[in-house]
């Protein structure tokens, strides 16, 4: 008798053990993280995609810089933005987790960047452009677009995929190496699109202004929010059409093409920023983000 209700005791507490355990391993183990590529290139981005319970926020954590996740449909996502010049090599990537339900989670993994396909181009400005080319000029112009793209909207403000701003040619690609002039090397941080002056330059996607101003480099230029920390640049407008604080919708006419600023001719320079680094606008528009 008193061994049988050793046993039913002891069944109670293993039973008693297992219960409160249950949360907290379930909440770990029902967790599932993927990729959405096999590498990513210089340049561009890659999509981490956090699935299996709901979070209350989650943190990536790769080359030296904390990327926000965001709650998508399916779980959470997480956009790995790498820089132009990022070393070719695996890197190790870790996201903390912090579920709704449940104690911290770290997820520890690697992956690989792989080289980015940049040309080369040789560039001559004018005498009257050439100050355009001063460090001091564009370490000012930087600044202002860094102070520009560095807030991070949670609002996701687009749905559809991204269009291209202007019906034109491209012209020089994002991340080309150039030589300004036979001296002054500069990276291209974005695609650029010719077209006849006054073409209609479309926003890619939707999203709210929050700059549009003359500036030296980019002439007339306009920098749209699409939440998420990601924003598009427009630069070397004859007209601008927006202000700041506007919303706008993917199509709307924000402006007209032109050639103001650092620009030897009629043409768009387009930039996409992502968590504060530029990227490839061509290859981010084709990116399949999550919903
Ligand atoms: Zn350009």
């Amino acid at each position: 008798m008193s061994l049988k209700i050793s046993k039913t005791v002891c069944k109670m507490a293993w039973l008693a053990l297992v219960l409160l355990a249950v949360p907290r391993v379930a909440a770990a183990d029902s967790i599932s993280v993927r990729f959405a590529f096999t590498l990513i290139h210089q340049g561009q981005v890659g999509v981490v995609l956090i699935t299996g319970t709901d979070l209350t926020s989650a943190t990536a954590t790769a080359m030296g810089h904390d990327y926000a996740c965001f709650p998508v449909t399916q779980g959470t996502a997480c956009l790995l933005a790498v820089p132009m010049d990022q070393p070719i090599r695996d890197y190790p990537l870790s996201i903390v987790m912090i579920p709704k339900s449940g104690s911290v989670i770290t997820w520890n993994s690697t992956f690989t960047v792989a080289a980015g396909q940049f040309i080369s181009e040789i560039v001559t400005l004018p005498g009257n452009l050439a100050y355009l080319l001063r460090d001091d000029v564009e370490a000012n112009e930087n600044a202002r677009l860094a102070s520009a793209y560095s807030m991070i909207t949670p609002t996701r403000y687009w749905e559809n995929k991204w269009v291209l701003p202007l019906v034109g040619a491209p012209g020089s690609p994002f991340g080309t190496k150039r030589l300004y002039n036979g001296s002054i090397a500069r990276r291209h941080a974005g695609q650029d699109m010719h077209a006849a002056l006054g073409t209609p330059v479309l926003a890619a996607a939707s999203g709210r202004v929050v700059l549009s101003r003359q500036m030296d480099i980019h002439g007339n230029s306009i920098v749209i929010d699409h939440g998420w920390g990601i924003y598009s640049e427009y630069a070397h407008l004859s007209r601008r059409y927006v202000v700041p604080g506007q919303l706008v919708s993917q199509g709307d006419v924000i402006g007209l093409s032109g050639s103001s600023g650092r620009s030897t001719g009629p043409h768009i320079h387009w930039e996409v920023s992502v968590d504060g680094i530029m990227t490839d606008p061509t290859a981010f528009m084709q990116l399949a983000l999550p919903s």
